[in-house]
């Protein structure tokens, strides 16, 4: 038999020779920020489980509890029969907790990106996303079939003139991630709300890294820079700060209607498990209810970013929201202070075995290669979170300023 695909093998070599194929290994979870990894005890700097809520013993207990009483899956969609009372209870606690009317739960953070994106404009419109979006931001302009327009990060003069531009389109959707997912920085929401405001345009904004971690009550950049209810759509996920899974969106009934008729990956997925809704309600509740594991994460960052030095932490095509930049073009960590640090490096393969030499110091961190960054731009991504205690952070600071030779 022939075999099938035969130009695989070649363009899989291409990849492994230009530092860009993609291994997978076996990660074992284990408590305070750390985990097993072939067979070594590291500490775990790649997780987004912010919180450290994805194994909360209460949000566990909430999961066995609907999956005694429910089973394990959804069975159906949720229009069709798959909506339980767990959902409806996950649904009430996200409206309540972003302070909407109503909210849409969606099979991941992807889908409700693609999914609403798509739902709200098409060939008519025009939607503009800045050039680091998360894909799903980007997949979803794509899909929606309106014309695109990528401005550089942050540029906002560009923005303006691309939207003086479209001025005749039908509709104008601002699209962009609260917190950019590979660089740690925030948009600047203010300024893109006056922009919207003047074009006539709306702004949807990806909390996914924002939700829990940012804004006094936790719900997010928008919360933090005080533009929620100038913000037209807040897409979160509940798999990170939240520690579950699945996508959602809360907004007025009239937007949340919308989406439950023409959410097409909403509508046409099975609904997430009841147990899985069961875990989140009772993660938001300790969200809600636990401001302090916030200000434990916030207080983790700052003694890292306070211990660490290294050059050329930020990508040059990221725009610094706080603190200094020194003259000679390096710069030192607080420049933007977040759980999200980049380390740029620029080469794939450097980013690689650093990662590994940060393995033989005891700490896993991820190196973030193209397509996920742009080329030129590969990096060690370094994240934080209210798990880790000081013994862990401080052999980091150690491994890094090791392994990256810096004094
Ligand atoms: C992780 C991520 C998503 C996707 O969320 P999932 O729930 O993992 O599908 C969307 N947007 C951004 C910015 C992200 O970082």
């Amino acid at each position: 038999m022939p075999k099938p695909f035969p130009w695989m093998s070649e363009e899989l070599a291409a990849l492994e020779s230009a530092g860009l194929r993609r291994g997978r290994r076996e990660i074992q979870p284990l408590a305070g920020g750390a985990c097993e990894i072939d067979g070594r005890r590291l500490w775990n700097f790649t997780s987004n489980d912010y919180l450290g809520l994805a194994g909360d013993p209460r949000v566990v207990a909430a999961a066995q509890t609907a999956l005694a009483e429910s089973g394990v899956g959804a069975r159906a969609s949720a229009l069709v029969a798959g909506r339980t009372e767990w959902h409806a209870r996950l649904e009430q606690a996200l409206a309540r907790f972003e302070g909407q009317e109503s909210a849409i739960l969606f099979p991941t953070g992807y889908a409700a990106n693609v999914g609403t994106i798509a739902a709200l404009v098409d060939e008519n419109d025009v939607a503009f996303c800045d050039r680091l979006n998360h894909a799903s931001l980007i997949d979803g302009c794509r899909l929606s079939g309106a014309k695109l327009r990528v401005f550089r990060h942050s540029e906002l003069e560009t923005l303006e003139r691309e939207l003086h531009k479209a001025a005749d389109s039908r509709r104008r959707l601002i699209v962009t991630d609260a917190v950019f997912s590979m660089d740690g920085d925030i948009a600047p929401l203010r300024e893109l709300c006056d922009l919207a405001a003047r074009f006539e345009a709306d702004v949807l904004v990806d909390e996914a890294h924002g939700t829990g971690v940012f804004g006094e009550h936790g719900r997010g950049v928008c919360e933090q820079l005080g533009v929620e209810d100038r913000v037209a759509v807040r897409v979160g996920t509940l798999s990170k700060a939240i520690g579950t899974l699945g996508g959602f969106v809360a907004g007025p009934q009239s937007l949340i209607d919308w989406l439950w008729n023409k959410a097409r990956p909403q509508v046409f997925s099975t609904a997430l498990p009841p147990a899985i809704c069961a875990a989140a309600t009772a993660a938001i509740e300790i969200v809600r209810t636990e401001p302090e594991r916030r200000t434990k994460l916030w207080q983790n960052c700052e003694f890292v970013a306070g211990t660490l030095r290294v050059p050329s932490v930020f990508s040059s095509d990221t725009q610094v929201v706080a603190g200094q930049s020194s003259s000679d073009g390096t710069r030192s960590v607080p420049a933007t202070i977040g759980p999200i640090i980049p380390i740029l490096l620029g080469d794939p393969e450097a980013a690689v075995v650093a990662q590994r030499k940060l393995e033989e110091h005891g700490c896993l961190v991820a190196a973030i290669r193209p397509p996920t960054v742009p080329l030129g731009t590969s990096r060690l991504r370094i994240s934080l979170s209210a798990a880790h205690d000081e013994s862990a952070l401080k052999q980091l600071v150690a491994a890094l300023q090791e392994v990256l030779s810096v004094p």
